[in-house]
């Protein structure tokens, strides 16, 4: 494999941590010195940029009142687009291609009711079975709001060992029957990384169009979805872009569909110029703006004014370059330290095809999860079997990923997890 180039002791790990040109990004986050954080792939951590972005808005509130939309330093009326742009660059789109506006499951509801058009034959939505629950519960509901069934217009293409996906047989499925198609970018539990151009430009060819969930790769992974003509997207910002719990979500929509009436459609998805003017009839905003409903959510969208210019002063290249080293490191050590006790590394090994996190498969994940959390180890634990660890590029350390391999071989050697139940907590 190619990663066995790495050596497995603690000097190894410091050694690339001293010569890590991302390394000084970590001084600027709240890390717990009594424990390691390998959880920033469900909840990124607070950095200090991102507080002073929050206390930056709580005082223009304070100061200004109403005058917060049109004053200060940040006006709130533009503040959806200005963070659009911001997070452009790091899906390969253009500034006003994406927004930030709305939950991933609400801005999955307003793209599927604009893209999810039944007509003749083409009545089906495919997605696939691995897929985030929550997206399937949307991709339903919108087809029962057309009246179809969803048991018969949802498909879900399959995998073949409950792991992985098969870009072959996704593109089996892509029918006469299919309108619209909507898959992962990386899926949740195993971390693979699917094929984005290919699975579009199959779509493309059958006339299907086709759009993308982000949540597991947007700040760990670079995207072109211009060049590659992703017709939309959707995804998190309080995973890999650190935006905090509930901070608000984006969209991307290829700028050919600009000039849609969206499906699901407020005053804030207005012309800007005209949205003031009160007028009765709805004049949508020549850009990916129109997917805005309401007001912004601007105390949850804040803190993303601190943590997003760290992803362009870092680069997406290097980010990806550092998160590809970081798990390789973490999967060697995970071979060499834990041969024997029963691991099934469930991610992809081949860097093409890996996300941001390593997939660690065990009969007593659960509990191995809560012995890990007792000791200082914050992994997250998927059901039935899954320990997830995501070393974050902008602020894991190499010597963190070591510790946390130890700690881990401590627990399997004493078996100090078997004094815990093997359930899952009420979150994870
Ligand atoms: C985290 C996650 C979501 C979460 O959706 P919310 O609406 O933000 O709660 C959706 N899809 C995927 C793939 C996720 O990883």
């Amino acid at each position: 494999m190619t990663y066995s180039s790495f050596l497995p002791t603690e000097e190894y790990a410091f050694e690339r941590d001293a010569t890590d040109h991302l390394g000084h990004f970590r001084k600027e986050f709240y890390l717990s010195e009594k424990s390691i954080y390998l959880d920033g792939n469900s909840l990124g951590l607070l950095s200090v940029r991102a507080e002073q972005a929050v206390c930056d808005v709580l005082n223009d509130w304070k100061r200004l009142g109403i005058d917060g939309w049109t004053g200060g330093d940040r006006p709130w009326f533009f503040q959806a687009e200005q963070l659009g742009s911001l997070l452009a660059p790091l899906v390969g789109a253009a500034a006003d291609e994406v927004i930030v506006t709305g939950s991933t499951t609400v801005n999955l509801h307003q793209l599927a009711s604009t893209f999810y058009q039944p007509a003749g034959k083409r009545t089906k939505i495919l997605a696939d079975e691995l897929t985030f629950p929550s997206d399937l519960y949307a991709l339903q509901s919108q087809v029962r709001l057309r009246g179809l069934d969803p048991d018969e217009h949802l498909v879900l293409a399959k995998s073949g060992d409950g792991r992985f996906l098969d870009e072959d047989e996704i593109i089996a499925c892509m029918t006469e029957e299919i309108a619209l198609i909507v898959l992962p970018t990386v899926l949740y539990r195993s971390g693979q990384l699917l094929d984005i151009p290919r699975l579009t430009e199959e779509a493309h060819k059958r006339g299907i169009l086709i759009g993308f969930d982000g949540c597991h790769s947007v700040g760990v992974i670079p995207h072109q979805f211009q060049e590659w003509d992703v017709d939309f997207a959707y995804w998190c910002n309080y995973k890999y872009l650190n935006g905090g719990p509930g901070s608000v979500a984006a969209l991307y929509v290829n700028r050919k569909h600009f000039g849609k009436v969206p499906g699901l459609t407020g005053w804030f998805g207005s012309d800007k110029e005209k949205q003031f003017d009160m007028e009765l009839t709805f004049f949508p905003a020549q850009s990916a703006g129109a997917y805005q409903i309401g007001t912004p959510h601007i105390l949850s969208m804040a803190p993303l004014f601190g943590s997003l210019p760290m992803f362009a002063e870092a680069g997406m290249e290097a980010i990806r370059e550092k998160s590809l080293q970081q798990t390789a490191f973490l999967m060697q050590l995970l071979d060499t330290e834990l041969a024997g006790h029963g691991f099934v590394l469930g991610n992809p090994t081949d860097d093409q095809r890996r996300g941001g996190h390593v997939s660690l498969e065990h009969p007593e994940a659960a509990r191995i999860c809560r012995a890990l959390k007792e000791n200082g180890v914050i992994p997250d634990f998927r059901a039935p079997n899954v320990i997830r660890l995501a070393p974050v590029p902008l602020y894991t350390s190499y010597h963190d990923i070591w510790r946390s391999v130890q700690i881990l071989k401590q627990i399997m050697e004493q078996r100090s997890y078997q004094q815990y139940e093997n359930k899952r907590g009420v979150i994870a």
